[in-house]
């Protein structure tokens, strides 16, 4: 079996485990953090740190791939995980969510996009629609120069196969919480048959490429914050064959354990679910606790070329006049390289004299902040102090309980 999940610990009263994804590039040890390398890099930093910061895997983005340098420049260079020299297992996303949330001000309506950091993806922001849904596919403008492209659920397959990541995502429509009720049951009905093409065209690319090493298919859910629709995504996406999940969309914050809950309840116990675009401390609490497994987020990059820092008692920005002086590592007990080797008085140096080196070393340390927090996350539920690890971090990140 080149792909399989093997669930292990359980939570007592709850749908949360851990487990290992297995692929052809190595296993993934779940509860996990994927780092997004969006266009097959991660931004200021190289895979060999983000190996020794504990990184498993990282996620590419089909959307930017596909427009530069092209799909078919990555396959010539191996797949992705080869063409930026990573070894290990890969992800790629379906292109869906960055096509069509371009123009459409999914900013302000997305969990995913809370306090606006962590959607590196959305490319537009103005009121013009520069994507247009029909029930074959997608309509879109290239937000490089304007050139017009269209992609289906063939074509999405397609790229997909040609990037060549061990796990890929079905294409999907990405609705808002402002929709109607009525748009998004169309929207649903809309995805389900995108599935079903999904799943045949990876099925017919999979035989047609039989020597390359064996892509998994996750079906991603969607249904906004209704329950009946999440569950009849989940029902509906359970009997297509898929290898795991992508659990997407918009989901309002404080009820995230809740959705997630309603969609792992429906789902087989040994398929994996990743939830597309999380990384904050009670949200990775809240999920893991519903049953998700896999998580990707560009936040602990993005707010680190902001300056932002990731700490055990909260974030702060360590250009405050507060470090210039403070030669105390980044986030006290971090075993990461930044923290082992610089302190924050020499951080905040580096953002005021605007040195690359800054962007490189609060990147790393941010990373290592999140993949520390999932690999102890992991630890406590096979341990069986999952909640007492929960109520501590969040005493200590949000200052609550
Ligand atoms: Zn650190």
């Amino acid at each position: 079996m080149p792909f399989r999940f093997e669930p292990r610990s359980h939570l007592a009263g709850a749908a949360g485990r851990t487990g290992t994804i297995h692929t052809p590039h190595g296993s993934i040890q779940t509860p996990a953090f994927i780092p997004v390398a969006t266009k097959a890099a991660i931004k200021a930093v190289l895979p060999e740190a983000m190996r020794a910061a504990g990184a498993q895997a990282l996620l590419a983005n089909a959307y930017h791939l596909y427009l530069q340098p092209g799909a078919e420049i990555v396959e010539e260079g191996g797949g992705v995980g080869q063409f930026m020299g990573w070894d290990g297992p890969t992800f790629t996303d379906s292109g869906g969510f960055q096509v069509l949330s371009l123009g459409a001000g999914f900013k302000k309506v997305l969990a995913m996009a809370t306090e606006g950091l962590g959607n590196d993806e959305i490319v537009a922001e103005s009121k013009e629609r520069l994507a247009q849904v029909d029930d074959d596919g997608v309509t879109f403008k290239s937000h490089l120069d304007g050139s017009l492209h269209r992609f289906t659920p063939e074509v999405s397959m397609q790229i997909q196969h040609q990037l060549g990541a061990d796990i890929i995502f079905s294409f999907d429509e990405l609705t808002t919480l402002v929709n109607t009720r009525r748009y998004q049951e169309e929207s649903l009905e809309r995805t389900r048959l995108w599935a079903e093409r999904c799943v045949a065209e990876h099925r017919r690319l999979t035989e047609a490429r039989g020597e390359r090493p064996y892509q998994a298919l996750f079906g991603v859910l969607q249904g906004a914050n209704y329950e009946d629709l999440r569950r009849k995504a989940a029902r509906d996406l359970s009997t297509m064959g898929f290898d795991g999940y992508g659990l997407g969309g918009a989901i309002e914050k404080p009820r995230l354990g809740e959705i997630v809950g309603w969609m792992t309840a429906e789902l087989q116990e040994d398929r994996p679910r990743h939830l597309l675009g999380i990384s904050e401390p009670d949200d990775l609490f809240a999920a893991v606790a519903a049953g998700a497994d896999t998580f990707d987020c560009v936040s602990p990059t993005r707010v680190a070329r902001n300056s932002a820092i990731y700490s055990r008692f909260g974030r702060y920005n360590v250009t405050g006049a507060r470090y210039r002086r403070d030669f105390s590592p980044l986030d006290e007990g971090c075993d990461c390289y930044t923290c082992t080797h610089v302190t924050r008085a020499y951080l905040h140096h580096l953002f005021k004299a605007k040195e690359m080196n800054a962007a490189t070393l609060a990147s790393i340390h941010n990373e290592r902040f999140i993949l520390r927090l999932m690999d102890e996350i992991r630890e406590s539920i096979d341990g069986g102090y999952f909640s007492e690890l929960r109520t501590e971090r969040m005493h200590d990140y949000y200052g609550r309980t």
